[in-house]
């Protein structure tokens, strides 16, 4: 295997430096540095069969040579295509080699996303091959760093060090589970010649990585199980607690509490896992368990996944308990702020820390940790969990999730964990109603949202994060709608996303819950816990590109409050049967079935930042099957004989432990 990024023909220290911004440190990051997604050639849609806004793979004749016009300081190649069921027209911004690299007569393989207006089909800027170019495969990127140079940089370690990749399961494994070799799936995700290959190449590293997942989820619970518990008391606390509240808590909530009351009072260590749907009333489940440790002396740590989520849970905490034994920690504070934070952890003058990432931190020390709290742990890897429990020996642990996950993905996910569900919402809750909008209905539903917001029915405006062909994240189509709203309505505008500065973003839901800010243009960053009573109605853009279980937790953002609240699809799909199943229930576990059904089991497992999840392999394409089979085979590891145990258990942990090993 070549040692260093640099060694790779055609990488020198700057280019080295790009793929160090992809976090590709070595050549061997880069064969593990898997596509995002891929373009399909081996499926060609024929011109006649094209539908509006829809992309895909196109092959067509090239009706007369490119000819170049100027405008607006554009250099626009525009040229007619023939594919002999229909025409089409396209335009290539600033690409002037197009006119090199075509004739009249020459065929072009195209992928992009066609514009139709009546008879007329538009292209802008397709990806273009003048070969077949079968399989594309599409890679996470940066701006400034192009496919190209990815794709090269992977070939040329591939062709390098191809045969040092070893197999790194037992041959009884691979013939078991029916699976491709390590070799041959690593080289097929990044060259897929076919789309079967790709299948079985995929299927491949998602067992692999969820075989290593659940090695490391055993291995941390058999440790945990070594380890004895703290017993706490937990008499008295729960009618003490209630007293705080400003409202009765539910049935649902009191049996969650009673759960954690004999978890905590037992001699083992609580490690149990909270399901509950957005507004089922988490946070105050939370701050029982809080309470319970802080009553026993004992401090407690809430993490949170955003900086905005953390600030929240500090208000509420804050109201609850005296506010001079809450802290709050996040990434976000000066040097100086983060150093006097740490200093009161660790001397034990607080006892209730919430906090981002940075309480993981090796610096961050408890004087006495008695609990940890992960608030929407879909956010967070085991890794993390693992950081976080050797802050606190003996400490119990609760994970919060709000997303549903289906009872079988669970159980592979989570096996090492006691389940307990919310069930029911707090009372008066109402009912948010879910409509799907053409776009043709676009300026009446803009029109309702500027009148409801000038009465103080706030709204959110939520817009997916698009990618552009090159594999990076944009956030033209977030700012394109917050321009388009600023101009045509006649109420204050606010936009949140997630590449603007801390600050900023802490500005803008601040003045959306004051209510300066009637209606927030936001990505999905809204989509995680923020809580604003008086929001009522939400907007989602291009719903048909999210997955149910992610439209269900983003429209639980709304009807918080006494009011009844609207979530409006937008969508040109005109097949929407499953934003219609969306429109016909509430319940979070039903959506997630359903969503498991039609869409696998990828969705629940990556985040938005792909390539950064730790079960990024899993989220690329995988179903049931080859998760059940791969916790299967994991499991059997511990009981049958298998001379590659050995190995894949340090494999396991070092991919999935490193919390453990750094601190
Ligand atoms: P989630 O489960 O989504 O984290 P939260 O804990 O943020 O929900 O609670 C949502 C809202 O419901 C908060 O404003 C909270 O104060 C309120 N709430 C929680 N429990 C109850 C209850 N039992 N009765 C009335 N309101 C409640
Ligand atoms: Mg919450």
């Amino acid at each position: 295997m070549i040692e260093k990024l640099t060694d790779i023909k055609g990488i020198g220290p700057k280019k080295a430096q790009q793929l160090e911004k992809l976090g590709i440190m070595s050549p061997e990051d880069l064969l593990y540095y898997y596509p995002r997604r891929y373009i399909d050639f081996t499926v060609i849609t024929p011109l006649k069969e094209a539908r509006n806004h829809e992309c895909g793979a196109f092959c067509a004749c090239i009706v007369k040579h490119p000819s170049l016009i100027r405008a607006k300081g554009y250099q626009i190649v525009n040229c007619k295509v023939d594919d002999g069921t229909g025409t089409a027209q396209i335009v290539w911004f600033n690409q002037l080699y197009i006119l090199q690299l075509f004739r009249e007569g020459d065929t072009v393989f195209f992928f992009g996303t066609p514009e139709i207006q009546g008879r007329t089909i538009k292209f802008n800027s397709p990806k273009t091959y003048k070969k077949d170019p079968v399989i594309i495969p599409v890679y996470p990127s940066k701006s400034g760093i192009k496919q190209s140079f990815i794709i090269s940089a992977v070939r040329e370690v591939m062709n390098s060090c191809g045969d040092d990749i070893r197999e790194t399961l037992s041959q009884r494994i691979i013939q078991k589970y029916n699976l491709m070799s390590y070799h041959d799936a690593l080289f097929t995700m990044h060259f897929p010649q076919s789309v079967e290959d790709l299948q079985a190449a995929k299927r491949r590293i998602a067992f692999e990585d969820m075989l290593l997942f659940r090695v490391a989820v055993n291995v941390i619970r058999l440790n945990r199980q070594k380890k004895a518990g703290i017993q706490f008391d937990t008499k008295g606390i729960l009618s003490a607690y209630k007293k705080r509240l400003p409202f009765e808590l539910t049935d649902g909530q009191k049996s969650v509490i009673s759960d954690i009351e004999s978890d905590m009072s037992a001699a083992h260590a609580m490690n149990r896992l909270i399901q509950g749907d957005v507004g089922s009333g988490k946070t105050a489940v939370a701050m029982y368990a809080m309470a319970v440790a802080a009553k026993n002396g004992y401090q407690s740590a809430l993490l949170a996944p955003t900086e905005i989520l953390a600030q929240q849970h500090y208000k509420t905490l804050c109201n609850t308990f005296n506010p001079d034994t809450v802290l709050l920690l996040t990434g976000s504070m000066t040097a100086k702020q983060k150093r006097i934070a740490r200093a009161d952890i660790a001397e034990g003058k607080v006892l209730f820390v919430i906090g981002t990432h940075a309480l993981l931190q090796g610096s961050v020390e408890f004087s006495n940790l008695g609990l940890i709290i992960c608030d929407e742990q879909q956010r967070f890897g085991v890794e993390q969990r693992a950081a976080l429990t050797e802050k606190g020996n003996t400490a119990d642990v609760i994970v919060m999730t709000a997303t549903p996950i289906p009872r079988t993905l669970a159980l592979c996910l989570y096996g090492d964990m006691d389940v307990s569900q919310i069930h029911g919402m707090p009372a008066g809750r109402q009912k948010v109603k879910t409509r799907i909008v053409p776009e043709s209905k676009r300026a009446d539903m803009y029109k309702y949202l500027e009148n409801e917001a000038k009465e103080g029915r706030q709204a959110y405006v939520v817009c997916p994060q698009i990618e552009n062909e090159e594999g990076i994240v944009m956030n033209e189509n977030v700012t394109d709608v917050y321009d388009e709203l600023k101009s045509t309505l006649d109420v204050s505008i606010g936009l949140l996303h997630g590449k603007m500065k801390p600050a900023e973003k802490e500005k803008a839901i601040a003045d959306f819950r004051t209510g300066d800010i009637r209606i927030l243009v936001s990505t999905t960053v809204v989509e995680v816990g923020v809580d604003v009573p008086s929001a009522v109605n939400m907007v989602i853009e291009k719903a048909d590109s999210f997955g149910l279980s992610q439209l269900h937790q983003l429209r639980g953002r709304i009807g918080r409050g006494k009011e009844a609240g609207y979530c409006f699809l937008v969508t040109t799909k005109a097949d929407n049967e499953r934003l219609k199943a969306l429109c016909e229930t509430t319940d979070g576990f039903e959506i997630a079935e359903k969503d498991l059904a039609l869409r696998g089991p990828g969705q629940f497992l990556g985040t938005e930042q792909h390539g950064e999840s730790e079960l990024y392999a899993l989220s690329l394409a995988c179903d049931m099957e080859t998760l059940e089979s791969a916790k299967e085979a994991a499991d059997e590891l511990f009981v049958a004989e298998d001379e590659m145990t050995e190995q894949i258990v340090a494999r396991a942990m070092k991919r999935f432990d490193k919390g453990i090993s750094d601190t």
